[in-house]
């Protein structure tokens, strides 16, 4: 349908085909009341498990947790499924809810604009321009790739790439491969680059916390078994879920709760790296949980093969195929002089810029504020979900909305039911838009902070992307348990909105 200006006009637009953007347009399908496009700027579906093709990604969070609990799959192959498998789950999710009708690939948004006129979104893309009365921003925290400061990386002589855009094309058989990071993606590639490179080194800059990761195949029985009755599902799927709630406990830095934590992770490095001298570069200087701990069988092995070095020290220069770091000694021969590193190829394992989305500077909310002028002191949400002065306007895995502790999907789904809500409730209200009232989102950054405030992500001496680096706030991370993030969410409250009616500004 046309608004008579040449714009499409949907009730909802979606932006992003990833977890939230698919997870939002399949409750939209499946209730049937609104219209709805999804637009992706990428050529498919998948978000992060599309972008992420690096050797050996995969998702730490159980299979039958990190999946929708309305879409539960009886087929994941083992515990922690590979980023192929949950890739290939996402499409079929796609396809089976009939999504692909609603979806515009390829399609990027250039522009979002609301006018109070007719109380709409006016959305330029790629592929035309929208009409949308609400507009779901669903574009994720981790797909923006964060390059390090190195100085002179354009000379670097030979290839380098981020961890997220990995280069399928170039082997890496025989080759010097520097590998920055040492964060969920570098622990997971470097024993897969192990098995190809020459020569590995791995610049540290923060030695991470490591628990057993317990990955295995599900055997054919039980997946028979999750494929007949439903209810073993949606059983593991609760006992994995009760499971991961109890690390909140430490996060909070309750006693005994961190103190056992925290030796699990260290009686780890102590049973897998038997050298004291490699275990005490390995020993994390913050508390545990400041940044996501991370769950390997295999890095600390990896890192003790005789053609990997561990290096202590950020890299700091690149030039004519070697890099530089700052003034420590090595262990192999790569190193040509103290700690310059020749390399064929550096791996950038860097992180993602999470806390300053490129987006926020497309979007323009009431009197033609710029969502990234409206989060210029960092990112704020009510409900971790709307913001003061963009009606009709949900980001989802957005501000305050990831985990540090349990699945990012359940968040997700929280946010979806929440989103709902508010359109349920406006299709009632008489009202034309809903305006998140400016004290409403500071009443909730203030709980926000208070409940922060004594936790391990503000109090455990770290940084991490969970938190602004402009002011140390916890802007990304819903600072306590899921189940409480529900329990706050399960209620729309009307009076924390502004009800704006067509031609009353
Ligand atoms: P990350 O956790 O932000 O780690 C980035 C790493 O790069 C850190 O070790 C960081 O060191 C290092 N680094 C950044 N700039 C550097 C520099 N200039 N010199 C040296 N080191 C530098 O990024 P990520 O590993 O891509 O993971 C991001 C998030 O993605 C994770 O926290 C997780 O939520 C998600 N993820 C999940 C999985 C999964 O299995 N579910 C897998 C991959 C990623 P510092 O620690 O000192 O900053």
């Amino acid at each position: 349908m046309h608004d008579g200006r040449g714009a499409t006009s949907v009730d909802v637009l979606i932006v992003g085909a990833g977890f939230a953007g698919i997870g939002m347009g399949i409750q939209l399908a499946r209730r049937g009341r609104e219209s709805f496009v999804i637009i992706e700027q990428a050529e498919d579906v998948g978000g992060t498990w599309r972008d992420n093709r690096y050797p050996g990604v995969s998702c730490d969070i159980p299979s039958h947790l990190y999946s929708f609990s309305f879409r539960p799959n009886p087929g994941w192959s083992r515990v922690f499924a590979e980023g192929r498998e949950i890739h290939d789950y996402l499409r079929a999710c796609v396809r089976g809810e009939g999504l692909d009708e609603h979806l515009l690939l390829n399609c990027a948004l250039e522009e979002a604009a609301w006018r109070d006129a007719d109380a709409r979104w006016r959305v330029r893309t790629t592929q035309g321009d929208f009409s949308a009365a609400n507009l779901v921003i669903a574009t994720g925290r981790l797909s923006e790739p964060k390059l390090p400061l190195i100085k002179n990386l354009d000379g670097f002589g030979g290839r380098w790439w981020h961890s997220a855009r990995w280069n399928a094309k170039v082997s890496l058989v025989g080759k010097r491969v520097g590998l920055v990071g040492t964060g969920a993606s570098a622990i997971q590639i470097l024993p897969r680059l192990a098995a190809e490179a020459s020569e590995i080194a791995v610049f540290q800059r923060s030695a991470p916390y490591i628990l057993p990761r317990g990955d295995r195949e599900y055997s054919r029985e039980e997946m028979e078994r999750f494929a007949a009755d439903p209810g073993t599902v949606s059983a593991l799927r609760d006992e994995l879920f009760a499971e991961a709630e109890k690390n909140i406990g430490a996060r909070q830095r309750r006693h005994p709760d961190i103190d056992l934590l925290r030796q699990r992770a260290l009686d780890h490095l102590t049973a897998e790296v038997p050298d004291p001298g490699m275990r005490h570069l390995l020993s994390p200087d913050y508390e545990i949980g400041c940044k996501r701990i991370l769950f390997s069988d295999d890095y600390y092995a990896a890192l003790q093969l005789d053609h990997v070095t561990l290096e202590p020290t950020p890299l700091a220069r690149i030039a004519d195929g070697s890099g530089t770091t700052g003034d420590r000694g090595s262990r192999t021969a790569m190193a040509a002089s103290g700690n310059s590193y020749e390399l064929d190829v550096l791996v950038l394992a860097t992180g993602f810029n999470s806390t300053r989305p490129s987006i926020a500077g497309h979007i323009r909310g009431r009197r033609s504020r710029l969502l990234s002028d409206e989060w210029s002191n960092g990112m704020a949400a009510h409900a971790s979900t709307t913001v003061h002065g963009f009606p009709n306007m949900y980001v989802l895995d957005g501000p305050n909305a990831a985990l540090g502790h349990n699945s990012a999907i359940y968040m997700i789904e929280t946010q979806v039911g929440y989103v709902l809500s508010a359109l349920d409730h406006l299709a009632v209200s008489g009202a034309d838009a809903l305006d998140v009232t400016a004290e409403a989102v500071r009443s909730y950054m203030r709980d926000i902070d208070k409940m922060a405030h004594d936790t391990v992500w503000v109090q455990g001496g770290c940084t991490s992307w969970y938190r602004d680096e402009r002011t140390g706030r916890v802007t990304l991370l819903w600072p306590n348990s899921a189940e409480s993030f529900r329990d706050r969410l399960a209620t729309f409250a009307p009076a924390s909105y502004e009800h704006l009616r067509v031609g009353v500004v």
